[in-house]
Order: structure tokens, then C-alpha cells, then sequence
């Protein structure tokens, strides 16, 4: 007996061949057929395809897509905008640094950079995705820089001071730098 046949969304196009797309972040599936193709056809051929689709849908979820403008990036940062405001308020006296311009953006491969000499920082839009102690760690790790510019001794130094676990919540940011 054949198994069930995965969700799919469908979008007929004038086309010869059946094609489908496991979506990147999400794993949701998208089969475009041929416009004369009979639905219980289209549902066959995802259907034997159900073992390749779930082994793709677990790669999909481990690499989510990347973040683009638009209104789920305008989502995250009003709900970021405030916290960091907050965050910054609290820890800019904390650390006795002068307040930065700062900035929310959407960053591929950082969490947040400083700009020292320019006393402004910046922080990634999906930091709003991660939990209060991980953005608390960025804003304190840039803050920082305001300090000391380079990830020296000194550097170092300034972490242990204000935030003692920082080593465990830059482990826990794995895959991104913080600069
Ligand atoms: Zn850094």
C-alpha cells in the first residue's frame, strides 16, 4: 500500500516536467506541474518522492534562509528596537563608555560590530530571534570596543569584568562572530 502523500503547495505552469522545491528554512514544499497534469498524477509522483522530501526538509530546517528585507525583518526589529534601547540605557553608565549612534541591521555573518572611532555600533536584526542573555552579551561585547578596539588582553579584560560568563554565551552564538 502506498504511504500518504506529503503536503505540497502546487502551481500549474505551462511546462513539460513536474518540478519541486523544498524550501530552505521553512522545509515547505512547492511542486510546479505541467498544466494538464491530472492531480492524482501530481499526487503520485510527490508521493514517491516522500523519502527524499523528508531528508531534504531536515536539511532545510538546519539551515534556515537567510533573513531579506521586508516584513518579517520589519517585525524583528520593533520588537529588538526597545530591548536594546533598554540594554544600552543600563549598560552604557554600567561601563562608563560614552552612548553610541547605533544602528539595527540585517547582517549575514556578524551579530554586531563597533565602529571605535566613530563611537557607533551595530547590531544584527536577528538578534531578535535569540534569547535576553545572548543580545545582553553582543551589546556588552560592543560596548566594549568602545574601550578597547581589538579583541586583545585588554579586551578580554573588560568582558571578565562587566559580564563573567561571556566565554558560554559566544559559544552558544556558534556560527557567527560577534566583532
Ligand atoms: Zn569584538
Amino acid at each position: 500500500m502506498p504511504g500518504p502523500v506529503p503536503p505540497y503547495t502546487l502551481t500549474r505552469k505551462r511546462m513539460k516536467n513536474v518540478r519541486m522545491v523544498v524550501r530552505q528554512g521553512t522545509g515547505e514544499v512547492r511542486v510546479s506541474a505541467p498544466l494538464r497534469m491530472p492531480q492524482r498524477d501530481i499526487d503520485a509522483w510527490v508521493r514517491s518522492k516522500a523519502d527524499w522530501i523528508a531528508a531534504k526538509q531536515v536539511e532545510a530546517l538546519d539551515h534556515p534562509a537567510p533573513l531579506a528585507p521586508g516584513p518579517e525583518a520589519d517585525a524583528l526589529r520593533r520588537e529588538l528596537r526597545p530591548l536594546l534601547q533598554a540594554m544600552l540605557d543600563e549598560w552604557v553608565p554600567r561601563m562608563g563608555v560614552p552612548y553610541p549612534a547605533w544602528r539595527m541591521r540585517i547582517m549575514h555573518s556578524r551579530w554586531g560590530s563597533c565602529n571605535k572611532a566613530k563611537r557607533s555600533v551595530t547590531f544584527s536584526v536577528e538578534l531578535a530571534r535569540k534569547d535576553y542573555h545572548l543580545v545582553e552579551y553582543v551589546v556588552v561585547h560592543e560596548l566594549a570596543h568602545l574601550i578597547e578596539g581589538n579583541h586583545g588582553p585588554g579586551f578580554y579584560a573588560v568582558m571578565d569584568r562587566h559580564l563573567p560568563g561571556w566565554r558560554e554565551h559566544r559559544a552558544e552564538l556558534n556560527g557567527r562572530q560577534v566583532d
